[in-house]
């Protein structure tokens, strides 16, 4: 049972962050939110110390599906980045403000990006296409996402300088045009690029907030030079081209790891 540690610990990080919501909100719904969202990360830890291949692609779909169906369409509560700005300012630390909290602003801060590994629903989809790991070298356009970034503040900003009526409806409906359109550029950038990832990498605007917070992250992984026998094959299953084996801060790339363990996997050495 040892080897069941972390998926208990995460579990118990969940629970503590469900109960403190619950109890200082008033609000049975983030017992249940985080809750959910906890057994789903501590069922694909589980998953992938049994060594089941699709261990990330569980939580992924368990996480990203509740949250696009249930929290965005159902329960009409936009989780995009125009969602985060609109009830920042209102002042509301509801669901979208407390989300993007833990899971893109401070939360990358202990466990990196997490979230674009295990729970974001627009890579959900993207890592169904078939370029898993990138067939082309990669593109200097990172300044990409500074443009959507600003764009969705601007909208919002726009809305409250127009004093734009029935905000919420305004808000649902642009969760669900915002969707379309990431699905869309995501789709058509990755097969333009071979590149299933293309999308994270150019044009996302959570990674302005993702990729700095990240930098410092905890959880990290490393490599144990004393076992690496250089055969680059880290490197080459990559989803995001981090070179891994540079245990430095500094490494390439290395505000873009996902934590997908994809080169833990494929380490014949066992040095990661
Ligand atoms: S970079 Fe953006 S689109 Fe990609 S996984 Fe992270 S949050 Fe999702
Ligand atoms: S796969 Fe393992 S042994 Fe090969 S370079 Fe990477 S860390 Fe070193
Ligand atoms: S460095 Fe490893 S864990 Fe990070 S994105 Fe690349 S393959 Fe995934």
């Amino acid at each position: 049972m040892k080897k069941y540690v972390l998926p208990a610990v995460l579990l118990v990080i969940f629970e503590a962050v469900a109960i403190a919501l619950w109890m200082t909100k008033n609000n049975l719904f983030y017992l249940f939110n985080f809750s959910y969202i906890g057994i789903s990360v501590a069922l694909g830890v589980s998953l992938y110390i049994r060594e089941y291949k699709y261990a990330r692609r569980v939580t992924q779909l368990l996480v990203g599906c509740y949250m696009l169906v249930y929290l965005g369409l159902i329960c009409n509560e936009n989780m995009q980045i125009e969602g985060f700005w609109y009830y920042l300012f209102t002042g509301v630390f509801e669901a979208a403000t407390i989300h993007y909290a833990v899971a893109k602003i401070f939360g990358p801060l202990l466990f990196g990006r997490g979230w674009c590994g295990y729970a974001c629903w627009t890579a959900m989809v993207l890592d169904f296409l078939p370029y898993k790991q990138p067939k082309q070298p990669r593109k200097k356009l990172g300044w990409i996402r500074y443009i959507t970034f600003t764009a969705s503040l601007i909208f919002v900003g726009a809305l409250f300088l127009v004093h734009a009526g029935n905000m919420e409806r305004i808000m649902f409906w642009s969760f669900i045009v915002g969707n379309l359109l990431y699905y869309a550029v995501g789709i058509t950038l990755a097969f333009s690029f071979r590149d299933n990832r293309a999308f994270c990498k150019y044009v996302c605007p959570i990674t302005v907030f993702l990729k700095p917070m990240s930098y410092f992250s905890l959880l990290r992984i490393r490599c144990d030079k004393s076992k690496c026998i250089s055969c680059g094959k880290c490197k080459r299953v990559c989803p995001m081209e981090v070179d891994i084996t540079d245990n430095s801060r500094k490494r390439t790339n290395g505000t873009e790891c996902i934590l997908c363990l994809e080169c833990v996997r494929s380490c014949p050495r066992k040095a990661l």
